[in-house]
């Protein structure tokens, strides 16, 4: 099969570079699940955006450079920041519907208001605005004749041509061997351009506010390709997921925190207050370490959220499907606290992208969250990822469809999967055991607070880990979850080895060790064939003697 442009991902950023792909050509989309679900699907605050008259871009780049902590690219951030009212005004044409102020005749949007934000810039559809820009992108898709979409199909690795042509200055990428997860076939997609879209990796660590499908594909692919990987130790935590055996990842909005709901521990007792001046209004990485703190030091399973004063026909209004969600667990947020703990919530690294999205493999670009294009640098802003899968979802479908324009070149051929010796496993129990290991020690020693002896128990683990699923990896014919284990292993390494480099305190980067900013801020960079190896420093901090908080 093959096509002038793949798709990898059926999110905002693959979705948006489609339909403007499929006006030049023919395109594949995949998704390895049905094709709204995305985290895309799960966005509740909105998308940020200079729409009101008394807002401007240096106000929006202003906000987006003091949330980054120093490491924003700025010419990047000004080109995302303008191009956002363009974009979102295609998305308004192709039918979302944003809410408006008040009454239906209100001509203007409710602009939401989010923290870091100076200005009221955040379009919404109530609390559910990715769901609705997911309908309209979904029936846009559905219904162009230049765009197949292939659900339940998971990409496996990238085809490129270094192996075809070892001494070639430039690599590039035609395509994708990808796996139909009903009949359980690899076959080999061919384009003449190929983008990653394939979002986060918030399932890497225990708790998540992802759906299942952030297992960090992109990432991992693009890491094996050579794709140079950046700022990954900068994981956003959102302070507060539902707890719940039985609801996996619901995020609470921090909403309810600026309407006045107070953070308890299990007997009723307030704590933020000890932790800033704040309170519950602290940002968003301060309330989840005081989170964080609070379970660790007391040995609590979660803590409570309890906005349970308001009047109900406010909290009824204001947070609908929240409201819904819990009463399907039984929790009612009208009259009791609602259990909640932090959970990764967003990816603020990536593969290395340029301001078009393109990689330095040609024919491949990254956009979304999967890319680190300098957008968010050490701390994303609120809002500002959906802009970003937006903005650079298209800049990849224009550069793309202009180098398809300019370079006739078809792929190669390349060689069928070949499955070697593989046979069926009857011990698919380990491929659970090991998912279950990275995704506790991720979240025990790569957290919201880190240290060098964390980091360093967690490096060691990860590379037994990884011998042994590389190893059942050849020796087994692969699954859908055999290949998300093997991406979610890569990240998880990626995401140590970056925090370890990383000898200061910045952002969303917390380490005991390093508590202060170093002057030059400095993005970092892991490139596959780079053999990493803790510097002399960190090895020596180990050895001191010190309880750790
Ligand atoms: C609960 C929640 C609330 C959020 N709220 C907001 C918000 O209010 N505002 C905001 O700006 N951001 C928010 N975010 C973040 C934002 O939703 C994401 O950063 C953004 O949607 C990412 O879009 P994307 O297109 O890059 O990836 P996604 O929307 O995650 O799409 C990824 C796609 O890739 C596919 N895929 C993955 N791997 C493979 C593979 N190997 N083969 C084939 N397909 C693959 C998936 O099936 C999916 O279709 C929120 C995130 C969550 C989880």
């Amino acid at each position: 099969m093959d096509a002038d442009f793949l798709v990898i991902g059926s999110g905002l950023a693959g979705l948006t570079c489609a339909l403007h792909a499929a006006r030049h050509g023919s395109v594949l989309v995949l998704s390895k699940d049905r094709l709204p679900e995305s985290n895309t699907n799960y966005a509740q605050g909105g998308i940020a955006s200079v729409w009101a008259a008394d807002d401007s871009f240096e106000a929006h780049v202003e906000d987006t450079l003091i949330a980054g902590a120093g490491l924003c690219h700025r010419d990047l951030v000004e080109l995302v920041v303008r191009d956002g009212p363009d974009r979102i005004r295609e998305l308004i044409a192709l039918g979302t519907h944003f809410s408006r102020r008040e009454t239906r005749d209100d001509p203007e949007y409710d602009l939401g208001q989010e923290g870091g934000h100076s200005h009221r810039r955040i379009l919404h559809a109530s609390d559910a605005t990715g769901r609705e820009i997911m309908r309209a992108l979904v029936a846009a898709v559905r219904t162009d004749a230049n765009i197949r979409v292939l659900e339940r199909h998971l990409a496996v690795d990238l085809l490129t041509d270094a192996a075809l042509a070892p001494n070639a200055q430039t690599v590039s990428c035609w395509g994708a061997y990808v796996l139909d997860r009903d009949s359980g076939r690899v076959g080999t997609l061919s384009a003449r351009a190929t983008l990653l879209a394939t979002g986060g990796a918030g399932k890497v660590y225990l708790y998540t506010s992802n759906p299942d499908i952030a297992t960090g594909d992109g990432i991992a692919m693009a890491y094996r390709a050579g794709v140079p990987i950046s700022n990954l130790e900068f994981i956003q935590f959102h302070p507060t997921c539902l707890y719940h055996p039985a609801a996996k990842s619901f995020l609470i909005s921090e909403a309810l925190r600026g309407e006045g709901a107070v953070l308890r521990r299990p007997d009723g007792t307030p704590f933020m207050a000890a932790y800033h001046t704040r309170a519950e209004l602290a940002p968003r990485d301060i309330v989840a370490r005081a989170i964080d703190n609070e379970m660790k030091v007391h040995g609590f399973d979660c803590v409570y959220l309890d906005i349970s004063a308001k009047p109900r026909d406010f909290l009824l209004s204001r947070f609908p499907m929240i409201h819904e969600r819990c009463m399907q667990y039984g929790i009612d947020l009208t009259r009791e606290p609602i259990p909640v703990v932090p959970a990764a919530h967003y990816c603020c690294g990536g593969a290395m992208t340029t301001h078009d999205g393109a990689t330095n493999i040609r024919r491949l670009y990254a956009a979304g969250e999967v890319a680190m294009t300098g957008l968010h640098g050490a701390n994303r802003l609120a809002s500002n990822s959906l802009l970003e899968a937006l903005v650079l979802g298209h800049r990849s479908a224009v550069h793309a469809v202009e180098l398809l324009r300019t370079d006739p070149a078809r792929p190669p051929a390349f060689a069928d999967w070949n499955p070697g010796g593989a046979t069926d496993s009857d011990e698919s129990v380990v491929v659970t055991q090991n998912w279950d290991e990275i995704r506790r020690l991720m979240w025990n020693y790569v957290g919201i607070v880190r240290s060098n002896r964390r980091l360093a128990r967690a490096l060691h683990r990860i590379n037994a880990l990884q011998d042994e699923i590389q190893q059942y990896y050849w020796d087994f014919t692969v699954t859908g979850d055999l290949i998300e284990l093997r991406n979610l292993a890569v990240v998880a390494e990626l995401i140590i080895i970056s925090a370890i480099k990383r000898k200061e305190s910045r952002g969303l980067h917390y380490t005991i060790d390093y508590p202060d900013l170093l002057p030059e801020p400095r993005d970092t960079i892991v490139t596959r064939g780079e053999r990493f190896s803790p510097d002399a420093a960190f090895l020596a901090s180990l050895n001191k003697r010190r309880r750790e908080p």
